[in-house]
């Protein structure tokens, strides 16, 4: 990796230990938001091998995603579509109920946010087990959207999420490892 982006990440990236629970190394990136060069650098990292593909659409992990994934739609002067938790979007919906430590959440999109075939770029800010990509993933595939990739700023590699997604048959791309949960 680029040297001068590890950097930047590593600077900018704030490490909250014990939040929200004890033994949770909490990778918060309002501070890499806040900072106007990392943040732009951030993103124009995210779209650079995209810039070009024809992607139609990038699509945002409710709530760091849509700051991430606005920006990257800009960049990729393409639409965005929201992945919202359930009963917050006010048209027809598609969900899917997934995992989480403890217990079952449910997420969901617009059904006519994607057309059939649609190239689409899925981000959020981190990959952890995977769990909560891999259900954006599947709602997508449901609309029958051309996954072109997953991007993450942040990947927790000894968590395992990557390879799951890569299993979905999409590629993953990150900018920074961190060890730990
Ligand atoms: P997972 O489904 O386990 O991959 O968890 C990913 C989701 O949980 C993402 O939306 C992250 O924002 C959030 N998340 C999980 N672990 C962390 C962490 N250590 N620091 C910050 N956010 C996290």
């Amino acid at each position: 990796m680029n040297s001068s982006l590890r950097d930047t990440l590593e600077q900018s990236i704030r490490a909250i230990p014990d939040y929200p629970s004890k033994g949770i190394i909490f990778r918060d990136i309002t501070t890499m938001l806040g900072d106007p060069r990392a943040f732009r650098r951030s993103v124009d990292e995210l779209v650079h091998p995209y810039s070009g593909s024809q992607v139609k659409k990038v699509a945002g992990i409710e709530a760091r995603g849509f700051i991430l994934g606005g920006a990257m739609a800009h960049q990729l002067s393409c639409g965005f579509v929201p992945i919202r938790k359930k009963g917050k979007l006010p048209h027809k919906t598609v969900s899917i109920a997934y995992s989480l430590e403890y217990g079952v959440d449910e997420m969901e999109m617009h059904e006519d946010a994607i057309e059939p075939g649609d190239k689409v770029l899925l981000v959020d800010d981190l990959i952890a087990t995977g769990g909560t990509a891999c259900a954006a993933v599947e709602l997508l595939q449901r609309l029958k959207a051309d996954v072109v990739a997953a991007c993450f700023v942040i990947d927790l590699p000894e968590l395992g999420g990557r390879k799951k997604i890569e299993a979905l048959g999409v590629p993953v791309r990150t900018l920074i490892e961190f060890e730990g949960h």
